[in-house]
Formats: structure tokens, C-alpha cells, sequence
């Protein structure tokens, strides 16, 4: 059994809804308090609504993570509501296709803007109250697609995903001095709403070159991030865990048959 983390303040960028909210879900789910961040308010009350009804302490701040004031306002709120930070997870991001040859200024800086920027931005903001929460811990959603994989129109996205992995292991170092542990998780081919609007010929595509033979659910990398947050993991930091049905395995189309 792991310490419980009941009663921790955790920060989860990117949750109104997809894996953001299945993080959400897990760290609510075993007793921490959690900020919902995103733009959508929507969403963001809606997901709220859905996380408090299970006696979870769960409030939201409408926050882009590419805005520095914005990331500030998010540290802030967790300050003034919970009095602290003990666990963000850095997990906002986008994934708009785009043709490397087609690909504008206003694209690439869009994504890197959102991903890279909005990752090395949050972190920044939260930093003051990890390091004096004696227990920082940092989580970010990387992917496969970048530091592992490539895919087609996803060039810049690649780049955003593999810089979170530069940003980490640099920031691993700086952070240890603040007793701050930072990890990633990597998933594979997660079912979410991002995901779904990629639509089906994809998702089945993908299903069929992943070894288990499923997408992930959001839960799965909830879980793993769960786990990056316990005290028990407090040793590792720099490091990154795929969350992927071994979809990074096959070393060819052959590999997957029978
Ligand atoms: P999603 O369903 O589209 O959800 C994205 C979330 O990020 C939403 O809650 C959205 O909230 C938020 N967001 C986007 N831009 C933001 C901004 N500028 N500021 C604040 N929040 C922002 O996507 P997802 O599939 O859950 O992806 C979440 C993360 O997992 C991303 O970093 C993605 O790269 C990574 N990932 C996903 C998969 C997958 O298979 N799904 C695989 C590998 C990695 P608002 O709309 O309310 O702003």
C-alpha cells in the first residue's frame, strides 16, 4: 500500500475535460483536493459538478496556460482556496494536424505556445508553493508521438511533446534543491474527446497497431500519474513512464500478426 495522499493539493491543467479529467478523477478519487484548469467554463463547471458529486473537493480556475498571467492567477487561486501546492500536473495541450509543407508561423506557434510555452509556464508559476509544500511534485503529459514515435502532420506537435522532455530533465536538476521531484507521463492512443474528433479510420488504425489491442482509457494515465505523486516515488525525478498498450513495441506490421 502507498501513503495516501488524502488531503494534498493537486493543480491538473487541461481537465475540463480527456485525460486531464481522468487525472482529475483519479487524485479526487483518492481523497486530494483538485483545481480544475482550463478556458471552456462550460466544461470546467460541468466537470466540477461530475468530480463534487462523488464528496470530492474539487473547484475550477478558467485559465490558457500559454499566458503567463494567466498561470500566475492558477497559483494564486490554489493559494487563496487550499493554501498551497503539492502536486501539479501540466497536462493542457492541443494536437491540430498540419503538413510540414503547409505548416504557417500561426500554427507552429500555436502548438509549441500551448505544449512547450504553456508546460514551462505553469511550472514556473506553481514553483514558489511546490517548494514549500516539502513534497513538490511535477507531472507532466508528454506522448509518445515526438519523443518515441512520429505520425504525419503532427511535426510541430512532436517538437512540443519531445521539448516538455528537454524542459524536464534540465528542470529535474534546478527543482531537487526544493525537494521537487518532475516526471512525465507518455501515453499511447487514448480514448478522449480530442482524440475522438481525429475520427474513426484513425482510432481503428491505431487500435490495430497497438499489441493489447485497445486505446487507453484516461483513467490508465491517471493512475500513473497517481503514482509519480506518492511519497513512495519520491526518488524519481527526470524520468518518464509510457502508458501506451506497447504501441511503441512492434518493430514491424509483421510483428503484430497471429
Ligand atoms: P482534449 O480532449 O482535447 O483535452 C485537452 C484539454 O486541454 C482540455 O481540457 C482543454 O480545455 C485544455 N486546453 C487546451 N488548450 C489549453 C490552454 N491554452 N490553456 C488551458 N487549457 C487548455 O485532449 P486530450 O486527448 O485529453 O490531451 C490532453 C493531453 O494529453 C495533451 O497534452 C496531449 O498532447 C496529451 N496526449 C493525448 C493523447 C491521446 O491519445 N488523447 C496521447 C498522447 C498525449 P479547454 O478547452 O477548456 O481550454
Amino acid at each position: 500500500m502507498f501513503t495516501s495522499i488524502a488531503g494534498r493539493t493537486v493543480v491538473v491543467t487541461g481537465a475540463t475535460r480527456g485525460i486531464g479529467k481522468g487525472i482529475a478523477r483519479v487524485f479526487a478519487g483518492a481523497g486530494a483536493r483538485v483545481l480544475i484548469v482550463g478556458r471552456d467554463a462550460e466544461a470546467a463547471k460541468a466537470t466540477v459538478a461530475e468530480l463534487s458529486a462523488t464528496g470530492a473537493e474539487v473547484s475550477h480556475v478558467l485559465a490558457d496556460v500559454s499566458v503567463r498571467e494567466d498561470c500566475q492567477r492558477i497559483a494564486a487561486a490554489a493559494a487563496e482556496r487550499y493554501g498551497g501546492i503539492d502536486v501539479l500536473c501540466a497536462n493542457a495541450g492541443i494536437f491540430p494536424a498540419t503538413p510540414l509543407a503547409e505548416m504557417t508561423d500561426e500554427n507552429i506557434d500555436e502548438v509549441l505556445g500551448t505544449n512547450l510555452r504553456g508546460t514551462i509556464l505553469s511550472v514556473q508559476a506553481c514553483l514558489p508553493a511546490l517548494a514549500a509544500s516539502g513534497h513538490g511534485r511535477v507531472i507532466l503529459t508528454s506522448s509518445i508521438t515526438g519523443p518515441i514515435t512520429g505520425y504525419p502532420g503532427w511535426a510541430h506537435y512532436g517538437a512540443s511533446k519531445a521539448g516538455q522532455l528537454g524542459f524536464l530533465r534540465t528542470a529535474a536538476i534546478e527543482l531537487a534543491a526544493s525537494g521537487i521531484t518532475i516526471n512525465a507521463v507518455l501515453p499511447g492512443n487514448v480514448v478522449t474527446e480530442g482524440l475522438d474528433d481525429l475520427g474513426e479510420d484513425y482510432l481503428a488504425s491505431m487500435t490495430a497497431a497497438i499489441p493489447l489491442r485497445r486505446l487507453g482509457t484516461v483513467e490508465e494515465v491517471g493512475y500513473a500519474a497517481l503514482f509519480l505523486a506518492t511519497d513512495e516515488a519520491g526518488y524519481i525525478t527526470g524520468q518518464t513512464i509510457v502508458v501506451d498498450g506497447g504501441q511503441v513495441l512492434p518493430e514491424s506490421l509483421a510483428a503484430m500478426e497471429g
